[in-house]
């Protein structure tokens, strides 16, 4: 388990962002084109190795 404030989250892919405007931008792009923009999944908490360490 994880504590903390939990991210903000796409709710079209599941992904999370710490930055509101993100996950926002993500929302929009996959309910437009049902699929993920890497421009965008980059910045989500899954794909930002070098913030956090897992394990
Ligand atoms: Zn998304």
């Amino acid at each position: 388990m994880k504590s903390g404030n939990p991210p903000y989250q796409c709710p079209e892919c599941g992904l999370h962002y710490k930055e509101k405007e993100w996950a926002e931008k993500c929302e929009e792009w996959c309910s437009e084109h049902q699929s993920c923009n890497l421009d965008i999944i980059q910045y989500a908490v899954e794909n930002d190795d070098s913030n956090e360490k897992r394990s």
